[in-house]
């Protein structure tokens, strides 16, 4: 397989097989973001594509899920796309499900029929990296997008029948605004609905303009109370017709797997007595991105 750069799946896809369809992400701009530092977003050529594509029929049998990696493989024109998910489904004809991630932009870009289609044509998933429903924070963190944007887009996903994976970052606000994002972030959530929400707790990445931010003692970090608390208000503010809320990534203090609406109660439950200290969080070495 050709791999170029830093290849990043979701934890999801940890068996999937890795095609790597861009390199980089169109955006690149998130203030918190190292994964694609100074890589120039493109489009891998057909022929590269397609050559991985079938070294994957020769190598990769066992494996029933693909991934297009990296950061935004939705935002390739709809004619190529449709031929790369035609190439998987005729070369790996015992692959079950392609997932990708997608952005607000990407999704825009495409029509609500062009969705449909890629979905008849084996993309199963979208992860959408959120990361907060809070406006402010949004901007203050250059995600070039607002929450009513997530909501018209993430519901527009939903509706194309992709199952929807979204990410939220707990402490990406700051102190200040934490209960404000927690608040906003549950109800842009509750809005959409999506079949899987993903918690995952910032951490400062060399290089970033956040990470030179904190340095300068403009942005602080959230304590691992502080953290649990804003996973608390996150998750009492979310309602979900039948999603799974995790909390479970490495990054965690404490790993969390609901399904809800079922679990919420019984979580918040457990997030009161991880705070009273009555159970023990993940130590600061065990976390990881
Ligand atoms: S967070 Fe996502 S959209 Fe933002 S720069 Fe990183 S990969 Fe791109």
């Amino acid at each position: 397989m050709h791999y170029e750069g830093n290849i990043i799946r979701p934890p999801s896809e940890a068996n999937s097989i890795l095609l790597q369809v861009t390199v980089g992400c169109s955006r690149n701009k998130c203030t918190f973001c190292g994964t694609y530092q100074g890589e120039r977003f493109r489009i891998k050529p057909d022929d590269v594509i397609m050559a991985d594509i079938a070294f994957a029929a020769q190598h990769c049998r066992r494996q029933r899920r693909v991934f297009l990696c990296d950061g935004d493989a939705l935002i390739i024109p709809q004619k190529r796309l449709l031929n790369i998910l035609t190439r998987i489904q005729e070369e790996l004809p015992w692959v079950t499900r392609v997932g990708a991630y997608a952005n607000v932009k990407s999704l825009k870009m495409k029509t609500l029929d062009e969705l449909k289609a890629l979905k008849a044509q084996g993309l199963g998933i979208v992860y959408l990296g959120m990361e907060t429903g809070d406006d402010l924070t949004l901007k203050n963190i250059n995600k070039g997008t607002t929450a009513a944007s997530m909501i018209q887009m993430g519901r527009k996903a939903m509706e194309a029948g992709f199952k929807l994976s979204i990410t939220v970052l707990l402490g990406i606000a700051g102190r200040e605004r934490s209960h404000i994002h927690a608040q906003e972030t549950g109800r842009v959530l509750s809005e959409i609905d999506p079949d899987y929400v993903g918690a995952l707790s910032l951490m400062l990445i060399p290089g970033t303009p956040l990470y030179a931010d904190h340095e300068a003692g403009r942005f602080p970090l959230l304590t691992p109370d502080e953290l649990l608390e804003e996973l608390k208000i996150m998750i009492a503010d979310t309602n979900l017709s039948k999603g799974l809320f995790h909390a479970n990534h490495a990054s965690n203090y404490l790993p969390i797997k609901a399904r809800m609406p079922r679990d919420k109660e019984a979580t918040l439950k457990l997030i009161d007595e991880a705070l009273a200290g009555r159970v023990s969080l993940k130590p600061e070495w065990l976390r990881a991105l």
